[in-house]
């Protein structure tokens, strides 16, 4: 019997999925993350692991694993596992694009509104008990969106799902990446993208280029008016310097779902700013996207393991 180890808290449904596969089934099963030594004693003997951004998949885990066919990550993103090292070792790697990115492009949408029109901020006034001045004219002002110019940095699958939303708000898009792509709106440095942009949205993946792309010469060219919404990894804004800006003025607001460290301490300096709204990285957390995935990354993990093409495999 083909082992296969799976390192998060993962639906029941679709582990019974895999053991009606003919598989066995070693299952982490609670919310905080196993140790790296509790993945590496479990992997040794597995032919295939099904992991999440929660693990870090190292050379150290990879040197562990004798039999490992595949990495199947529960994610887009891959920056917690050392491909290179496990593309040398003949490990496949398959992951689950496409099937969340019009979730996580919603959401962008959600936290650029909620920090233009100040919802969050509403919505605590009103449950603190304090909502009580009648409707001026000048009360709880915030920044339009529609007609205003977006600036999108990373033109990828996410990138190019906030160009459709953006011209249904009637937004200017423009747009800066590593490479020109074949989209209809302008291609621009990311200095005049900075100077420009009334929204900023990351939509980069964490790669060396990306770390800490964010920092304080990048938020002092942007528009002292402007907004900075991340819902790609943490690390790409260096988190100190952009709580600097947000509380000096240099940029207007900012809403992220994506922290430095995950979950992000309380006493986080930007929790206590007004001028930020925060989520806790919920990019793709419907039930849709959810199961599509766990179906992507499940089906991977098979392929990989019977040596058949994956549906999505890096
Ligand atoms: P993708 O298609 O790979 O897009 C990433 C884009 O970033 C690429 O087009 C790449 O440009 C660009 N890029 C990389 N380095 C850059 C740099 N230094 N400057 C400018 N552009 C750069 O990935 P995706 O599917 O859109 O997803 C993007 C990321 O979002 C994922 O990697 C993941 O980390 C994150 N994500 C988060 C959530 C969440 O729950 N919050 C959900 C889904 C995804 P080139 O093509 O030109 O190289």
């Amino acid at each position: 019997m083909q082992k296969v180890l799976v390192s998060f808290r993962f639906f029941d449904e679709w582990i019974k999925f895999l053991k009606d596969n003919g598989l066995d089934v070693k299952a982490w099963d609670s919310p905080v993350p196993p140790s790296k030594t509790w993945i590496k004693e479990n992997i040794r003997d597995a032919d295939g692991l099904l992991c999440s951004l929660v693990n870090r998949i190292d050379r150290e885990v990879i040197d562990e694993a004798e039999k490992l066919k595949v990495i199947s990550t529960f994610s887009v993103g891959y920056d917690h596992i050392d491909v290179n090292y496990a593309k040398s070792k003949k490990i496949r790697i398959g992951y689950t694009p496409e099937v969340l990115t019009d979730a996580t492009a919603d959401l962008i949408f959600g936290l650029m509104l909620a920090a233009a029109r100040r919802i969050v901020e509403g919505d605590k006034l009103i449950r603190s008990g304090k909502w009580n001045q009648p409707w001026t004219p000048d009360f709880m002002l915030g920044t339009e969106v529609s007609g205003k110019v977006l600036g999108i940095v990373g033109m990828g699958r996410i990138g190019k799902a906030l160009i459709k939303r953006a011209k249904g708000f009637g937004m200017k898009v423009i747009y800066n990446s590593r490479t020109k792509k074949d989209v209809d709106i302008e291609f621009v440095d990311l200095d005049y993208l900075l100077k420009e942009s009334d929204f900023v949205v990351l939509a980069v993946d964490l790669n060396p280029t990306t770390y800490h792309m964010v920092n304080r010469d990048f938020l002092e060219k942007m528009k002292r008016s402007a907004f900075l919404i991340n819902a790609s990894r943490g690390k790409v804004i260096d988190e100190r310097s952009l709580t600097e800006a947000l509380k000096s003025g240099t940029i207007r607001g900012a809403a992220l779902d994506v922290f430095e460290e995950e979950p992000t301490s309380p006493d986080n300096p930007l929790i206590e700013l007004e001028n930020v709204v925060l989520t806790p990285h919920i990019g793709s957390a419907t039930h849709e996207t959810r199961q599509k995935m766990a179906e992507v990354s499940v089906k991977n993990l098979l392929a990989g393991i019977k040596g058949e093409q994956m549906i999505y495999e890096l």
